[in-house]
């Protein structure tokens, strides 16, 4: 996830100085610039300008390194769930940010430990392996028995970039973390759980000899950024871990997000704690050896296949468009219909009724989703106390327009919208609102035979 941190206004795409000034059309004006608003990623569009991103970091390239399939955890299946008894995978993406150094003084105090699933160089925040403080806060995590796992260099959507493009955003992040570290990770998670088989992305990840990691609770703690909301993230774990049916939950937090850090994290550390369980590494939860979590860059091996881009990057690529067009990856396949027009209410309760306008373009589509936003707001006055989880629902479904806005290219449409806000609602984002889903427990079995016993 990402803007995170104004969860309020629908994000702008912007295309960066200076080669964007030649671009008139409507999509574009009022969309150029040069700075910090413009030029970081993911919202910067690399295609015509430099981005923050742009930086390759020192030192050789482990494209070609030797990338055989370490462990018996699967390379093939999205991990979302297994089978391990009365822990929690603790899993913060995003990072290194702020607050970081303050989570992991939080971690060391309930002894629990956690998979960071970190950006290379976005948000403005440098490239971690040359900006202070991130060096010695990564080797921090690994020194006090903490995951590195890799979220990408710049936090663009896996599913909509070239193969080329998805390798060098691998690539990049490898190279940097084996600047810090002398070594780099076997675990990844998609920009935006995006990373689907007909882009091709999971295909590349699993010859890059990446695990695909999603998650079985979410928190929220993006939705919740402020002092006045992160409570709804505190009632979103409590009600998750009282659930006497639970034996153990694979949870997103995001350590750009201050309050997740600074107030969140003791109190759900602590009901993790009172219940008798503990926080866990990823790697820690799928029962996987801590000597295949990373690999080492240039090292020899006998079983493996080199990668290799098949035709040389240029910074001045065409531009993308979503790849909406081609089919979703949609799972199980047989269960799921797509519907074909938005509903009158995404989400119904009580005398609210949230909507999601109709759109046709980039601007109608952030209009749509600063809508769902103002109408979010009101939810929780308009409904009862326990109906507010359905207000959680709403809000994570503005949050999935956001990011659809924010990715979709010059082609957002409803029709395009509702394809990805389906997959993600059956794909298992926002759990927590909608666990009572039929359709979600489907899905839940068929992760849990699917990832922890017919493929370790
Ligand atoms: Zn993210």
């Amino acid at each position: 996830m990402q803007n995170a941190l104004v969860p309020t206004a629908a994000p702008l795409r912007y295309v960066c100085l200076p080669s964007c000034a030649a671009l008139v059309t409507k999509q574009i004006q009022g969309y150029c610039g040069t700075g910090v608003a413009y030029c970081t990623d993911p919202d910067c569009q690399w295609q015509f300008g430099t981005c923050d991103s742009s930086t390759t970091p020192a030192g050789p390239s482990t494209l070609n390194d030797p990338r055989p399939l370490l462990g018996s955890v699967s390379y093939d299946n999205d991990i979302i769930d297994c089978t391990q008894q009365n822990v929690v995978a603790l899993t913060y993406d995003d990072g290194p940010y702020l607050y970081t150094n303050q989570l992991l003084d939080t971690l060391k105090q309930f002894g629990f430990h956690a998979t960071f699933f970190m950006t290379g160089n976005n948000l403005g925040k440098g490239p971690i392996d040359t900006t202070a403080p991130y060096p010695t806060i990564i080797q921090r995590m690994i020194a006090e028995g903490h995951q590195v796992a890799s979220h990408t260099w710049s936090h663009y959507s896996l599913s909509n970039i070239t193969s080329d493009e998805r390798k060098q955003q691998m690539v990049k992040n490898e190279r940097a973390i084996a600047n810090i570290i002398g070594k780099y990770p076997t675990y990844m998670r998609p920009p935006y759980s995006q990373c689907n088989a007909a882009s091709g992305c999971q295909a590349d990840m699993k010859a890059l000899g990446y695990h695909r990691v999603y998650f079985d609770l979410d928190s929220q703690d993006y939705l919740n950024p402020l002092p006045t909301q992160i409570h709804a993230s505190f009632d979103i774990v409590a009600s998750l871990l009282a659930n006497p049916a639970a034996y153990d939950y694979l949870s997103i937090q995001h350590d750009i997000v201050q309050q997740s850090v600074t107030n969140f994290s003791s109190y759900y550390f602590g009901l993790i704690q009172a219940k008798g369980w503990k926080g866990v590494t990823a790697g820690e939860y799928l029962g996987d050896a801590p000597a295949n979590w990373y690999r080492t860059p240039g090292a020899a091996a006998s079983t493996s296949t080199p990668i290799s881009l098949s035709t040389s990057l240029s910074t001045t690529t065409t531009a993308k468009t979503s790849t909406t067009s081609s089919s979703p990856s949609i799972k199980p396949s047989t269960s799921v219909s797509v519907p074909t027009a938005i509903p009158t209410c995404i989400v119904k309760a009580g005398q609210f009724c949230g909507t999601i306008l109709p759109f046709g373009d980039k601007l109608d589509c952030q209009k749509s989703a600063a809508s769902c936003y103002a109408q979010s707001s009101n939810c929780e006055d308009a409904v009862s106390k326990k109906d507010r989880l359905h207000c959680n629902k709403y809000k994570a479904d503005c949050a999935r327009l956001t990011k659809y806005c924010s990715t979709c290219g010059f082609q957002c449409s409803s029709p395009e919208f509702l394809k990805s806000w389906w997959k993600d609602k059956s794909g298992l984002i926002g759990l927590g609102g909608e666990i009572g889903e039929r359709r979600t427990w489907i899905w839940l079995l068929a992760g849990f035979f699917g990832h922890c016993w017919g493929n370790r």
